[in-house]
């Protein structure tokens, strides 16, 4: 079928009943080796092994994941398929000959704006920590335009703010001041009009926040902002909690990014890639990075033509395939779709939480939106977690929000159905009554599962990824299994 290739001439490749064709390609002899130590299998071997694999793992689409803040968990495959349908353009191709291309991205700038009642948007951020740093990157230029750089350094943001928020803030030049929720888990108002003032540049949250309850002072908070010359920067990584409901607009926020890898139809989860596309209003649109996408009427057209942009922020145009996705999502589901998508994702949470409320701890009792956070009682969040891999479901989020101590945060999604939340529920019951009546079988948990409780710090010091790593480390005595 091929012919080994060999430094010192041509590769060759003869296929069956096709000529032999010749790749004139140069190879480095310093590179080539002269054999690989491949092994040598059947193919039905190595596709017995990865299944094999595979079924050790856990995935969506085998049983419910409630992973919470990662939203939407299901992402149907035919916006795959559609994904997949782009895949031969590429991104130097000239404007003329990418025109569907780049009406997706018009569209899918445009249905954004709508959602989220912002102005315009950048579609090149490839995951929403990126946006975020987006984000702070037009904050900055924005006060350094007005002439405030120097003198507004600071960032504000909740102590339930997600990690990845002081971390973008503090990479854009920023000071980061974290405000203590309250007792309800809320915005402080008091405390945050003590540290709001002329040196703030903006203050970033989420809303819902990450345990699941609505800032209801939103208004009353844009206000202390605007009054200090301070901008309001809105986390969407889920917003499938409000969209089509209320949006960041309307709570007058300036900023906003959105995680489409968690929203609209990209899994999150794997390393990506993602999509973190960033809306602002008003002067910002001025700073937003080049090029975005315009329409003159007759063509779509790459625009760099932004007064005081920040720049490009990423290579080419974003992760165009995840970008289709999104798009082809929002355009099956139209505005009525995404509203249900929402209502079904919050009346989900509040459902699950109802049904186990009386075998866990609640931290916080106010109503829940998408997704709520408990905590067990007699045992670690880590035993809960490793004890419903034995029943065949994917472990909660745990030991986030840093302000719950043992937190399971909990997301059901839209996705499930009530029969799965039920049967979910009834796992995390029985769990509870073990919790109690025999703590010591969630302490050795898993049982079931391929791999028994593995060591977390020896994990991460010492990480054994491939066969190879495994039998040097072995030879050298420093794996014990
Ligand atoms: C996931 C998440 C982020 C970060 O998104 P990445 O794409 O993982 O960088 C930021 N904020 C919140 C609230 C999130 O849930």
């Amino acid at each position: 079928m091929y012919h080994q290739a060999r430094y010192d001439e041509p590769l060759l490749f003869e296929m069956k009943g096709a000529k032999s064709c010749k790749l004139d390609i140069n190879l480095n002899p310093e590179l080539v080796r002269e054999r690989l130590d491949l092994p040598n299998l059947p193919e039905y071997e190595v596709v017995r092994h990865y299944t094999r694999l595979s079924q050790m793992n856990y995935g969506v689409d085998i049983n419910i994941y409630p992973l919470g803040s990662c939203t939407m968990k299901y992402n149907p495959k035919l916006n795959e398929e559609i994904a997949r349908m782009f895949m031969y353009l590429h991104p130097y191709q000239d404007e003329s000959t990418v025109q569907g291309a780049l009406q997706i991205m018009y569209e899918l700038q445009e249905m954004l704006k709508e959602i989220t009642d912002m102005d315009a948007f950048t579609l090149q951020p490839a995951a929403g920590a990126h946006g975020e740093y987006t984000g702070m990157l037009i904050a900055r230029a924005y006060h350094e335009y007005k002439g405030e750089g120097e003198k507004r350094k600071n960032v504000i943001l909740p102590d339930s703010s997600h990690g990845t928020n002081p971390a973008s803030a503090a990479m854009a030049g920023f000071n980061v001041i974290e405000l203590p929720s309250n007792k309800e888990g809320m915005i402080d108002l008091e405390a945050l009009e003590n540290v709001v003032d002329d040196t703030t540049a903006a203050f970033m949250i989420t809303n819902p926040n990450t345990l699941g309850i609505f800032e209801e002072n939103i208004l009353e908070i844009a206000k202390i902002m605007h009054k200090n010359g301070a901008l309001l920067y809105y986390d969407g990584a889920n917003l499938n909690a409000i969209m089509g409901i209320t949006s960041p607009g309307k709570m007058n926020f300036d900023i906003v990014h959105l995680n489409l890898h968690k929203t609209f139809s990209t899994p999150h989860g794997g390393g990506g890639p993602g999509a973190g596309p960033v809306g602002v209003r008003g002067e910002l649109v001025d700073f937003l990075p080049v090029p975005i996408v315009n329409f003159d009427g007759e063509k779509y057209y790459l625009d760099y033509n932004i007064k005081h942009t920040i720049g490009k922020v990423r290579s080419f145009y974003g992760n165009f395939g995840v970008l289709v996705k999104a798009w082809a999502y929002i355009k099956r589901l139209g505005g009525e779709g995404l509203k249900k998508a929402a209502i079904k994702a919050v009346v989900n949470a509040n459902y699950l939480k109802e049904r186990i409320k009386n075998y866990y701890e609640m931290p916080y009792r106010n109503l829940r939106k998408h997704e709520f956070v408990v905590r067990p009682k007699n045992v670690r969040a880590l035993d809960v977690a490793k004890r419903l891999l034995d029943y065949g479901v994917h472990a909660p989020t745990i030991y986030f929000p840093l302000i719950v101590s043992e937190a399971l945060m909990i997301e059901p999604t839209e996705t499930e159905t009530k029969e799965n939340i039920d049967e979910f529920a009834e796992i995390m019951i029985k769990i509870a009554k073990e919790a109690e009546e025999n703590p010591e079988i969630l302490k050795e948990a898993p049982h079931n599962a391929a791999i028994r409780r593995t060591d977390d710090v020896l994990a991460s010091k010492k990480p054994v990824l491939t066969w190879k790593m495994y039998r040097e480390m072995k030879e050298r005595g420093e794996v014990d299994y």
